[in-house]
């Protein structure tokens, strides 16, 4: 540092020394220089104060592991110190989405209840049950929050707009497809008992199965609002495990339910909750098809026969190869002009699903581990794209965690976005390797 004035520095130091032979003031000096020269360390609690948090057995969902995948600092605040932000009375976008999300759990409980399919209700019946099972899930919604207001009233009109649209949506897709909801709402609990025992906790949103010959088939949906998506890189760095553990799950439930029958992993579905817009000019005709595309289901397909022309009839030909250049309006596979799946398809073959199963069990099983152990360091992630997320984009931890890229010792854990290939490669083991 250059100091063109150099009384100054004399008059500065002179001040400094001043005050550290002040009695009064040392300490506050003490405190000033600690905090100009602090580096961030790797902060830990004891495994014994673990213990003493979270309990002999780590009980967890898979949402709480992706937290410490983020930031094991925010993991530690909001599951081991439990501290909240503070909720207020009013109306969130996530209550419609728990709302909707609520009265599509009636509807398939009802549906499943009465043995009927979604394709066996028409368009009418649809209506009257998806309105009736909105004004069940807002009636006990937070004790009738959405009562109070004319802007209440409107919402529950929007609500009920909303819901009528993805239960038509949802019996179109299944009108498709091969698969028969089986389940709503399943709760699991699994205990992993390695070196560390824990308990992962859980609720998928719905399973499918189709049954073909001595196999069992099986996919599972989780509804979410907002758009959604799969990231396999996301996956391998343990921030997106859900639905992966959620497949597990209905898996190890359709095996209980089939007994001998084998188990194959169909597809892990995100359908996004939405009343898409549709702009320009549409022929009526087209105007299904085209609202079902806005619609269509994001996650991950097993392209294994004969799964493809299970989930959606237009894949579906004579001479059992796949069409050319055709788009699924379910799930997010299409081909070519010489029917290849196209690389932007979202598939993976039967073993390498198995594979990743595998992979983020174990993911999770470190991680329950470093939890025991202690582990609270502040370690957000920064991805290396361009989106430049971060985990403290909406973390309500800001205040307390002191993390400040200005502080030595403060760095983002940098993630390299990987396509698809490199995490296939490398979390799936070669033949020979196995
Ligand atoms: S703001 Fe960032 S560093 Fe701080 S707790 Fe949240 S995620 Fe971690």
């Amino acid at each position: 540092m250059y100091i063109k004035d150099a009384s100054l520095l004399i008059a500065a130091m002179n001040r400094f020394l001043a005050y550290i032979q002040d009695e009064d003031k040392r300490a506050m000096m003490k405190k000033l220089i600690d905090a100009a020269f602090y580096i961030e360390g790797k902060s830990k609690i004891s495994s014994e104060a673990a213990k003493g948090i979270y309990g002999e057995i780590l009980k967890g969902s898979t949402s709480q592991f992706e937290k410490y995948a983020a930031c094991a600092f925010s993991y530690y605040m909001q599951y081991g110190l439990k501290l909240e932000e503070r909720q207020e009375r009013k109306v969130e976008f996530f209550d419609i989405g728990n709302i909707v999300h609520t009265a599509l759990e009636i509807y398939t409980k009802r549906l499943l209840k009465s043995g009927k399919k979604w394709q066996d209700l028409d368009e009418e019946q649809q209506k009257q049950n998806a309105e009736q099972c909105i004004e069940e899930a807002v009636e006990g919604y937070k004790n009738g929050l959405l009562h109070d207001t004319k802007r209440d009233e409107y919402m529950i009109i929007r609500l009920k707009k909303l819901m009528n649209r993805t239960v038509w949506a949802i019996t179109e897709q299944m009108k498709l497809g091969k698969f028969d909801t089986v389940t709503s709402e399943l709760s699991f609990d699994v205990v992993e008992n390695d070196d560390n025992v824990m308990h992962l906790i859980g609720k998928v949103d719905r399973i499918d199965i189709m049954k073909e010959n001595d196999k069992s088939y099986v996919k599972i949906i989780d509804y979410k609002t907002g758009k959604k998506q799969l990231s396999l890189s996301d996956m391998y760095y343990g921030l997106q495990m859900q639905l992966v553990i959620y497949l597990e799950a209905a898996k190890n439930h359709a095996e209980k339910e089939a007994g001998r029958k084998m188990i194959i992993p169909a597809g892990v579905f995100y359908y996004n909750i939405d009343d898409p817009l549709l702009e320009g000019k549409i022929d009526p005709d087209k105007l299904p098809d085209n609202i079902l595309k806005q619609l269509r289901m994001e996650g991950l397909v097993n392209e294994d026969d004969p799964v493809l022309p299970s989930i959606d009839s237009n894949f579906l030909t004579e001479s059992g190869e796949l069409p050319v250049k055709t788009k699924s309006i379910v799930a997010p596979f299409e081909t070519d002009k010489d029917g290849n799946l196209k690389k932007n398809s979202a598939t993976v073959q039967t073993k390498q699903f198995e594979d990743i199963i595998r992979y983020t069990r174990k993911n999770i099983s470190r991680m329950s581990g470093e939890i025991m152990n202690g582990t609270t360091e502040v370690n957000p992630y920064k991805k290396a794209d361009s989106t430049r997320k971060t985990a403290c984009d909406y973390c309500a931890y800001k205040d307390v965690c002191r993390f400040d890229v200005r502080i030595p010792g403060n760095v983002y854990r940098s993630l390299k976005k990987l396509s698809d290939d490199d995490v296939l490669n490398l979390i799936c083991p070669k033949e020979d390797e196995e």
